[in-house]
Order: C-alpha cells, then structure tokens, then sequence
C-alpha cells in the first residue's frame, strides 16, 4: 500500500513564521494544476502500482483550489492508479476558505478529511502570525463541516509562540476541545532564518520565549489533550481512537509515497527524490516531460537513522526486532551505554524489545534519537 501527497504551492498571504515553498501570487495556479496534472502521468511507475491507501492535499493551501482543479487531480489518480477503496483523501484548509458551499463541493468530489489551520483562537496572537482568518471563523468553519457531513477533521494548534504564555494556551486548548475534532496536531514554533519573523530575530525585533517555557506548554498540551480522550500517537499529534492520520501515519511506517508538484518529496524504500521549489521552472520542466527532480540513494544507515528518529517519535516506538532483522543493527550493542543511562534518567523505556519515550523523553525526543544512529562513513 502506498500513498501521494500533492503540494499546491500557493496562499492567500505569508504567515511569517512559514518556511514552506508557496506563492501568494495565484496568477497561474490553472497552468501549475495542469503541470500537476501531468506529473501524475509522467510518475504512474514510481510507486510499482502498488495500491493507494492514502491522497493528500498540502502546501500552500490546497483549498484555494477551485473544484474543477482538484477534480482534475483526482480524477487522473482514479485513472492512472489503483485506489483501494475507503481511501483517506485529506485536504489542508485554511478556515477563511471553507463556507458551506465550498464544503459541499469538497465532500463531492471525494475529501473525506480536512486538516484545518486554526493555529489558535486569539485574534491578537492571529493578527501577530499574520493568519489571513480570525478565531471566529475557524469556530464557524468546524461547525459547517461538521453540518456537512465531515466527521474526521484535524485542526492545527501551535505553541510556543511569541507572547503566548500558559494561561493563553490553555484557552486555546480548551476552545479546540469543546468543538470536539477527532484529531489535533499541536506544533511548536520553530524560527526558519529567510522567514519574516527569522528575520525579525535576527534584527532582535522578536521576543521568543525560552527552551523552559516552550518545553512547559508541551507539557501543558500532552496533559490537557490526554486527559480528554486524545492519545499522542506521535510527539505532535494527537486523536481518539480510530482517528489517527492514516497518510501521516504511512511516513513513520516506511510506507512507500509520491509527492507531486513543486517542492514535493518522493519515496519508494529505496531513494528519496526532491523536486525543485520553483513554480515556473517546474511548469516548464513538466511541459518538457521532465520531473524536475534530486535523487538520494538511501544508504543502509541513512535507513536505520530515518526508521530510529521517525519511530521513536511514535507511541508504537522503536523496535530493536526491526532494526536488526530489516538491518542488521544491533541497538543494544551499539549503544549500549547511551541506552542504560537514559533508561537510568527515566528517558526511554525498553518493553518487548521496543524502545519508548517517557514524558520526560518526549521533551528531548530528537536529541535522544541522534544519540542512537548508526555513524555515516563518507564514501
Ligand atoms: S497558509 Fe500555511 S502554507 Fe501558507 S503561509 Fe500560512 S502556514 Fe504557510
């Protein structure tokens, strides 16, 4: 089974915390969905015709796609690929975005998911990220979709931003759980360098709170989510039971996918294949018949370092069974020391020969992961 995501790389404005490949100028969003369009002919061998279990729409903001864009899309999977059926199809959505009417057209042609931006329910901290929505459309938008029929949506919440402090998470928290959505994700703010508020960083124009106060609102966000029926099925993302995200959940599986559209990555358990963030030379490479595209060979330690920082983030964990039958590598033995200090530290625990992240080890999950890689040789 495998799964495509497809990147539409435009939006309404620039978020200034946002480091992904978008455009806010839509002029040729037709001509780019066209290229997208044919990228999906160009790449049906990618994935073996191995089934597809999982679509995703992501960018940039998918719901600025027009139904007959992403009609378009999805008809050429139908076409070119095998579905299997019950199929996740999410859309990202931003709450501005998603009336009634464009509800309906979304569950027309085939979204079963939404992932909704909503980032947060203050208007203050909104304005300050420069959202294009306010809370109360992000309220309006979750009661629409529910109305229309969307029973499995996600929102999005972050944390750890600038001037956001305990009490004002908490209401956020509060807010997205009284609207009851099966999923949240809750990212914390990070500061990309060419983004405005890495900018703005770097001028020493923007307060961020500190490493105690970040790590105290993740800590706010696992409590208050679990204690309401969430399970933190991965360090950031959270659901009731039977409501995890099948697509995302297909990355920490090593499923294989496609990524369509600029910027979009690629797997098939052997390569990683990047394509250009570049709307216009992507347009043309398209037209040309090129993916334009950057290939990495997985090496076996690249695999084992991707499988070890991926799943560590898991509730499912780090099984030392896998790494040595699919890889050849010895966990234990390799890190023996590292691994008896953190379970000593109350980090990690070891359970059925599967390593899991305590409380304490989600706080620093990716610097315990990288305690734990196999060490790249240069070749
Ligand atoms: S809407 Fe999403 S993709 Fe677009 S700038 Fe904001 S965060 Fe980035």
């Amino acid at each position: 089974m495998a799964g495509v995501y497809l990147h539409v790389p435009f939006c309404k404005q620039a978020c200034y915390y946002c480091d992904f490949h978008f455009s806010v100028n839509t002029s040729r969003k037709a001509e780019l969905v066209k290229a997208m369009v044919h990228e999906l002919e160009l790449q049906v061998d990618y994935l073996d015709h191995e089934p597809i279990e999982t679509i995703y729409l992501g960018g940039g903001t998918p719901s600025l796609l027009t139904d007959n864009e992403l009609e378009a899309l999805l008809n050429t999977i139908n076409k070119h690929y095998k579905i299997v059926s019950a199929a996740e199809v999410t859309l990202e959505a931003n709450p501005d975005d998603l009336g009634p009417e464009k509800l309906k057209e979304l569950a027309a042609v085939g979204v079963n998911r939404l992932s909704i931006g909503v980032q947060s329910f203050d208007n203050t901290i909104l304005k300050y990220l420069n959202r294009v929505h306010s809370a109360q459309e992000a309220t309006q938008c979750i009661e629409s979709a529910y109305h229309t029929g969307f029973s499995n949506l996600s929102i999005d919440i972050m944390f750890g931003l600038p001037g956001q402090h305990v009490a004002g998470l908490r209401n956020d928290l509060t807010k997205a759980i009284q609207l009851n959505p099966p999923h949240i994700s809750v990212y914390s703010l990070t500061i990309e360098d060419k983004t405005v508020f890495g900018k703005w960083a770097a001028q020493g124009k923007l307060k961020v709170e500190g490493e105690a106060e970040a790590a105290r609102q993740f800590e706010v966000v696992m409590d208050t989510l679990q204690a309401h029926g969430y399970e933190q099925y991965e360090i950031s993302n959270y659901a009731k039971p039977g409501f995890e995200s099948r697509h995302n959940s297909s990355y920490w599986q090593r499923k294989k996918y496609l990524g369509i559209g600029p910027s979009a990555h690629s797997y098939n358990g052997e390569t990683r294949q990047f394509n250009i963030r570049n709307n216009h030379q992507y347009v043309q490479s398209i037209a040309a018949g090129q993916v334009p595209f950057e290939r990495e060979e997985l090496t076996r330690e690249n695999k084992i370092n991707e499988y070890i920082f991926t799943s560590l983030r898991t509730s499912n964990g780090c099984s030392l069974t896998v790494l040595k039958q699919d890889y050849n590598f010895d966990l234990n033995t390799q890190a023996r020391k590292s691994l008896a200090q953190m379970i000593k530290n109350n980090l990690i625990v070891l359970k059925n020969e599967t390593l899991q992240l305590t409380r304490a080890g989600k706080l620093v999950a990716d610097q315990l992961a990288v305690e734990f890689f196999a060490p790249i040789t240069s070749t």
